[in-house]
């Protein structure tokens, strides 16, 4: 579980929090990893769906301590769920 914490950490940093993520949309695979299916059960996958669900204001970088709170987030998410279903996409 801390190894998954440690990608958590680094998808949601480099994936989500810059202002302007590269491939915004279309960052989050549907597939391949725990935090990927996590984020998109959680509407956490995109800057629209973090927008859109969560009220995380576009075009501007996300702070570490919400980052943090996204990470715990999934990480809940996470251990709670059998993570192996499918889940429905927000996007
Ligand atoms: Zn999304």
């Amino acid at each position: 579980m801390a190894t998954i914490r440690r990608h958590c950490e680094d998808f949601i940093r480099t994936r989500l929090a810059p202002a302007n993520p590269p491939n915004d949309g279309r960052q989050t695979p549907m597939r391949g990893h725990p935090v990927f299916i996590a984020q998109h059960a959680c509407a956490c996958c995109c800057r629209d769906c973090l927008a859109k669900w969560w009220r995380v204001p576009r075009g501007v970088a996300i702070p570490a301590e919400r980052q943090q709170g996204i990470v715990d987030f999934l990480m809940a998410w996470i251990e709670r769920e059998n993570v192996l279903y499918e889940t429905e996409r927000f996007c």
